[in-house]
């Protein structure tokens, strides 16, 4: 007899009857079991048998499964008179929970077959596809630890729940429309519509260019017809939210490749079980100019929930439906997202209907959001469909890790063994709101994951609020804490991405984050490892003066770098009474800080092209830069060693009438060759050859692209970020393994 433990994502999945019913195929007797961490499998055959089973369970696993380690033993044979699924026991170890998964293609034809049971159902899913995470309240996966312990199945959901032959045999959120879950609207009078009424009277709403809050699968969507210009104003006004890029949900392929270029790559991402936000370039098409104004690139997506697609396709006698659909976070500016009907009622009382339903959301996940640089997908925001997954990273001593991560953008991590789970995206922490969305959400995946966290990791930056709640978390836990260097764990992530083990020369280039001396770093050169740094180089020091206004006002580090302030006025960089203030700042050096932020140069070579001289949010000025460089087709540049040169430089040819896109191109060009050069040094001196890419600002697809170019030219091994963040979602995970490698190194 084999004793079969198999690891990875093999639980919610499907692998349980697809075990069973491997075996009753191949005549095995025993048992198969949820662990936890593993399924484990006792199976008595012939010695042939087995091979082929062991052979199938590999190769044939359900597709939303991942087998990452299978132990087999042997053992003295027992009195097996069939194969049976043992009900879950539970045992520590290492724990996969699988993500939420978009529904799948046999549930969509079921939902739109009038003769199926589940016609219409909103919460359709199988054992393939529906949500995981964000209903789940305790490992193992089973559905009395889910939200769905509030609905009890009928006898006919129960029938295919137990039934092996079933494609529903064991899916823990399981339902149907007399058992499951119910939508209905709430607020504005509507109270007590439900079902499909309440879906008919949002389609209409939505037709008629109105806007409606919509309870999905990781908190509440606001959405609006995305080619209606004015309703998507109108949602800009009321979200006071003026320019900031929004996503759009398409109803299908077709309709994107109508409005968007799709190569097939993205494709492939697009229409993945993670369903991902895609940033897609734009045709010339019907999607209002305000949806994403002045880039390039749309953000897109495709129905993931089985509502979404009644929203879009619901046989009613609603005719030009729009095909696409703005699809944002439901939350209050700077805030995590909505998920309750209480918080849903105040937030969007702007809206003309809000759609919730009655299935709780135990977790929040944000949409993923994915970019694509030189083919290969290059992620902006990792939540929904990817997290808890974890990253491995080989060799780890056995330490249990929780790191709180950066302030923006924040994700937490927590580690343990060879793992690193970085969490779903939780937003802006410098709003208390968020931090106690941050603090139940580690107690949850602290939870779920059994990890129980020997030492706490956090940034060295005094005033960020994970790092006062780290302190907290660590002294009411009395364990150890470690702060970490901002863009050392910027570089760190890029590492555990990749895996990677030995010495690099690490870039990284950002926007704000505390250095060493207290001054404001973001242009770093270090020669690192997974335990020590060391700076060796950073671009030319400059002056921030004006407090946080400085990081969101580009024309005042322009000011700053030009040292001209006639000129300032000439190119009306600002009133003249604000530049009248920034030269008091700079001249008597009050509210000045010292910075080698490489975003700051971006939003100041962006005010003096007058593309952008305030950004109203976080880097919007360096994506209208780049948008402005993709529409040049010059290819040149010059030489230069500092960023102040190229500034500079950008300047003369401005005054001299040279055209803006050939600028911001010459720009980019010139920063990433300037870099190379920097690097090529560095190489030379320290005989490393491998450069680590990391930051938010690499998320800039042109300047990556130039700069991983120009570095292998040079004969240089480049690591770049693909699935985890360049941006300050990603600094959890830099943190936690530079603690797991502290504690090895003892
Ligand atoms: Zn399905
Ligand atoms: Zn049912
Ligand atoms: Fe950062």
């Amino acid at each position: 007899m084999l004793n079969i433990k198999i690891f990875g994502i093999v639980q919610g999945v499907g692998f349980r009857p697809f075990v069973k019913n491997l075996a009753d195929a191949q005549k095995i007797f025993g048992t198969v079991a949820n662990r936890g961490s593993y399924v484990e499998i006792f199976a008595q055959a012939s010695e042939e048998a087995l091979k082929k089973f062991l052979d199938a369970l590999q190769t044939k696993n359900p597709p939303r499964s991942a087998i990452l380690k299978v132990d087999v033993k042997d053992l003295p044979d027992k009195n097996f008179s069939d194969f049976k699924i043992i009900d879950s026991t539970h045992e520590a170890g290492d724990i996969f929970v699988s993500p939420d998964i978009a529904v799948c293609e046999k549930c969509k034809e079921e939902l739109f077959d009038k003769n199926n049971r589940r016609y219409l159902h909103p919460f359709i899913n199988c054992t393939a596809c529906g949500p995981r995470l964000t209903i789940l309240k305790n490992m193992p996966y089973d559905r009395e630890r889910t939200s769905m312990s509030d609905f009890p199945m009928c006898a006919a959901c129960a029938e295919e729940y137990f039934n092996p032959a079933s494609r529903r045999f064991d899916a823990q959120p399981v339902c149907c429309n007399d058992c499951g879950p119910e939508v209905y609207l709430i607020g504005n009078g509507e109270l007590g519509i439900g079902n499909w009424d309440a879906i008919k009277h949002v389609r209409k709403i939505l037709a008629g260019g109105g806007i409606v809050a919509i309870k999905g699968i990781g908190g509440f969507h606001l959405a609006c017809n995305a080619k209606n210009f004015s309703a998507v104003q109108r949602l800009r006004d009321s979200k006071t939210r003026p320019t900031k890029p929004f996503a759009v949900m398409f109803k299908d392929v077709a309709a994107v490749e109508r409005e968007c270029f799709l190569s097939e790559a993205e494709k492939i991402f697009l229409d993945s079980p993670q369903k991902p936000i895609v940033l897609l370039q734009k045709k010339i098409g019907s999607i209002a100019q305000n949806v994403a104004p002045d880039i390039n690139k749309l953000g897109v997506m495709l129905p993931y929930t089985p509502l979404h697609l009644l929203i879009f396709d619901f046989p009613d006698d609603i005719k030009n439906f729009p095909d696409a659909l703005i699809m944002t976070s439901g939350n209050p500016s700077g805030v995590p997202i909505t998920i309750d009907d209480d918080d849903a009622l105040k937030n969007f009382d702007y809206c003309d209907a809000i759609l919730s339903h009655d299935r709780k959301i135990l977790l929040r996940a944000d949409d993923s959001v994915m970019d694509f640089i030189d083919d290969k997908p290059s992620m902006i925001r990792r939540s929904r469909g990817y997290a808890p997954l974890p990253i491995f990273f080989d060799g780890n001593k056995k330490i249990s890790v929780l790191a709180l991560g950066g302030e923006l953008k924040n994700t937490f991590c927590l580690a343990k063994n060879n793992l690193l789970y970085a969490s779903p995206y939780i937003g802006d922490v410098s709003d208390l709101r968020t931090v106690e969305v941050l603090e139940s959400s580690i107690e949850r995946m602290k939870n779920l994951l059994e990890i129980n966290p020997e030492v706490v990791a956090c940034d060295l930056h005094p005033r960020y609020q994970t790092t006062k709640l780290a302190e907290k978390i660590s002294s009411a836990l009395d364990v150890p804490l470690i702060k970490i260097q901002h863009h050392y764990a910027h570089i760190l992530s890029c590492l555990a991405e990749n895996n990677f083990h030995g010495e690099v020369i690490g870039v990284a280039f950002d926007g704000t984050g505390y250095g060493l001396d207290g001054t404001i770093w973001g242009g770093e050169f270090f020669l690192c490892d997974t335990k020590n740094f060391e700076r060796a180089a950073s671009i030319k020091p400059f002056t921030q003066a004006g407090g946080d206004k400085s990081s969101r006002e580009g024309w005042r580090i322009a000011v700053a770098l030009m040292k001209d302030f006639e000129l300032a006025k000439k190119l009306k960089l600002a009133s003249v009474a604000e530049l009248n203030g920034q030269k008091f700042l700079l001249e008597k050096n009050i509210n000045c800080v010292t910075s080698t932020s490489v975003g700051r140069i971006f939003d100041a070579v962006a005010a003096i092209l007058d593309i952008c001289k305030v950004s109203t949010y976080e880097g919007e000025a360096a994506m209208k830069l780049q948008a402005a460089a993709e529409r040049s087709d010059k290819n040149f540049r010059a030489d230069f060693l500092t960023t102040e040169e190229i500034f500079n430089e950008v300047l003369t040819r401005r005054l001299d009438g040279e055209n803006i896109f050939d600028l911001a191109r010459f720009f980019h060009e010139s920063l990433a060759e300037m870099t190379a050069a920097i690097v090529e040094d560095l190489s030379r001196e320290s005989k490393i050859k491998t450069v680590a890419l990391s930051g938010g600002v690499f998320q800039n697809s042109l300047l990556s692209s130039l700069t991983f170019d120009k570095l292998r030219r040079r004969g240089l091994k480049v690591l770049r970020h693909e699935l985890i963040p360049p941006n300050d979602g990603g600094i959890c995970i830099g943190q936690a393994l530079h603690v797991v490698k502290l504690k090895i190194g003892g």
